[in-house]
C-alpha cells in the first residue's frame, strides 16, 4: 500500500516506521493504523531488517487514538459507523485497537519505540507494544481517560509497566510520568537529549543487530513467554471485556451524550491538547 500518514525507511539492517501525522500529535485514525500494520509486514517479509523503530513526527510522539475521527464533524469510516451498536463497537476496538497493537507486541523482531513530548494513552499502549523504549527527556507519559469513564485503554498495560500500586495511582490520578520517572519505574530503558533521540535509538538498534536474528527472535518470544505464564494476555482479554463492559454503562453513555451535546468539541480537544482528556476510543 502507498503510505500518506507514515513513513517506511530502511537503512542498513534496521526499518524505522514513522507515524507522520505531526499537526494532531500523531492521533491514531484508521489510515494510520492500517499504514502502520501494512508496514509492520513489510518489516517482517523482509529478511535484512533485523530491527524496527517506531517513532512519531514532530513535537509528540502520539497524543492516542483520534477522538476527532469517532465523534468529531469528519465524514464517518466504515469503522466508525460501526460504533452505533455495542457490537459494532467492540468489534471496531478488538480489530483495530486491540488485535494491531497486540501484534506489535508479538512482532517476530526486535521492535524499539523512540518517544518524544506526550505520550498519551493509546499513544502510551502503542509504546509499550515495542520491546524497548528510548526517551527523550522532554517524553511525558500520561493516561488521563478515568475521569472520562474511559476504562484505561483496551490493552491495559500499566500493572506490567509500573507496577501494581503506581499502576493504581497512575491511572486514578490521571498524573503525567516525565522522562526521569518513566526511567526510574522501568517504563523506558534509556533516556537521551531531544535532539540525539533518533541518533540514539539507531544506535541501539544497530547494537542489536549484531545478534543473529534467530537468536534474537527466539529470546524476544521466550522472554514474552515468561510476561505470558505470569497471565498477560490473559489480563489483558480480561481487560478487553471489562473496558467494553465499561463502555455500555450508563455512566459512560451519559457521559458521551453531554459530550455531544457541546456545540463544538473544542473543549473536549482542548482538554486531550492539555494532556487532560481522553485521545479518544480509548
Ligand atoms: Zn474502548
Amino acid at each position: 500500500m502507498g503510505y500518506e500518514v507514515i513513513r517506511y525507511e530502511v537503512e542498513g539492517a534496521v526499518a524505522t516506521i514513522t507515524m507522520n501525522r505531526p499537526e494532531v500529535a500523531n492521533a491514531q485514525d484508521t489510515r494510520l493504523i492500517d499504514e502502520l500494520d501494512a508496514a509492520f509486514d513489510q518489516a517482517d517479509a523482509d529478511d535484512d531488517v533485523r530491527v524496527v523503530i517506531l517513532a512519531g513526527a514532530g513535537k509528540h510522539f502520539s497524543s492516542g487514538h483520534d477522538l476527532k475521527a469517532i465523534v468529531g464533524d469528519t465524514e464517518p469510516d466504515e469503522w466508525r459507523l460501526m460504533r452505533e451498536t455495542p457490537e459494532g463497537k467492540m468489534h471496531h476496538e478488538k480489530v483495530m485497537y486491540f488485535d494491531r497493537c497486540k501484534r506489535i507486541h508479538d512482532f517476530r523482531k526486535p521492535t524499539i519505540a523512540s518517544v518524544q513530548g506526550s505520550c498519551i494513552a493509546a499513544g502510551l499502549m502503542l509504546a509499550c507494544m515495542c520491546d524497548l523504549i528510548v526517551a527523550a527527556d522532554d517524553a511525558r507519559f500520561s493516561n488521563p481517560v478515568l475521569r472520562m469513564t474511559g476504562a484505561g485503554v483496551e490493552l491495559l498495560v500499566e500493572p506490567w509497566e509500573l507496577g501494581i500500586r503506581k499502576a493504581k495511582e497512575f491511572l486514578w490520578t490521571g498524573d503525567i510520568i516525565d522522562a526521569n520517572e518513566a526511567w526510574r519505574l522501568g517504563l523506558v530503558n534509556q533516556v537521551v537529549p531531544r535532539d540525539e533521540l533518533s541518533a540514539r535509538t539507531r544506535q541501539l538498534a544497530e547494537r542489536i543487530a549484531l545478534v543473529p536474528p534467530a537468536t534474537a527472535q527466539l529470546v524476544k518470544d521466550t522472554i514474552n513467554q515468561t510476561a505470558d505464564l505470569m497471565g498477560q494476555s490473559a489480563s489483558w482479554k480480561y481487560h478487553f471485556m471489562a473496558h467494553h463492559w465499561m463502555h455500555n454503562t450508563s455512566t459512560a453513555l451519559n457521559a458521551l451524550e453531554e459530550r455531544k451535546s457541546r456545540t463544538t468539541m473544542k473543549e473536549v480537544f482542548a482538554d486531550r491538547d492539555r494532556g487532560d482528556g481522553p485521545s479518544g476510543g480509548n
